[in-house]
């Protein structure tokens, strides 16, 4: 399946794309993944994302663009792909839009993954991450801890907190997400393309999605 995920920060757009990729092989793109292994790596463009994101500010659109056309045309997209973070701004959509023209790529659909604002803070405060860029498994301290307290269940690794998961960095990014990527909802619904789903579960999102793909 072809699908983008739209959601704010926490909406739970990466535990859904994993759960989506057992069921016919796409993979999940995340360009958040994508950076913050870059910043690790420490290679150029690590360095120049990794302001912008401790800050919570988005990646200029150009270097996005660049990863996404690379990453679009591996050969693992073919079985498909979930876009999670990605697009992120409305030049971003209009630069994929063009960009899947090229490579004769068409979409299933865009999710749009709605869940209540109190949900996100709550979630996004108590949620941990498999530091290992391999897995970046997720976690909640609350609903879903590891087994063993901050070891990876699936690959040993730590479970950490994420640099931009303080509370001014999340209240920022949920500011710029109001401002920057909220509106990709009325463009995609515009396009015709758009599901809506309440996403207080992820389970009930994927239904809702294998519903309409019928899968
Ligand atoms: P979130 O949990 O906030 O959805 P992500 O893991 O998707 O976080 O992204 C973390 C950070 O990486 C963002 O705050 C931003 O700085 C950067 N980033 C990720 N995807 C994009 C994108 N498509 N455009 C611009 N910046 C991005
Ligand atoms: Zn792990």
């Amino acid at each position: 399946m072809r699908l983008i995920l739209l959601g704010a920060p926490g909406a739970g757009k990466g535990t859904v794309a994993k759960m989506l990729t057992a069921i016919d092989g796409s993979v999940q793109i995340s360009t958040g993944d994508i950076l913050r292994a870059a910043v690790k790596a420490g290679n150029e463009l690590g360095q120049q994302a990794e302001a912008f994101m401790k800050a919570g500010d988005l990646v200029p659109d150009t270097l996005i663009m660049d990863i996404m056309k690379e990453r679009l045309q591996a050969d693992d997209c073919k079985a498909g792909f979930l876009l999670d973070g990605f697009p992120r701004t409305i030049p971003q959509a209009q630069a994929l839009k063009t960009l899947l023209v090229d490579l004769e790529i068409s979409l299933d659909a865009v999710v749009s993954l709605d869940v209540p604002k109190e949900v996100i803070l709550d979630r996004l405060t108590t949620r941990r991450t498999c530091e290992n860029p391999d897995c970046n498994a997720i976690y909640n301290i609350k609903s879903s801890p590891p087994k063993q307290e901050g070891i990876c269940d699936k690959c040993g690794s730590k479970v950490v907190q994420r640099d931009d998961e303080t509370e001014e960095a999340i209240s920022k990014r949920l500011d710029v997400y109001n401002a920057k990527t909220a509106p990709l909802v009325e463009f995609y619904d515009q396009e015709g393309s758009l599901l809506r789903v309440n996403a207080t579960s992820s389970e009930v999102v994927v239904a809702a999605i294998r519903n309409k793909l019928e899968i």
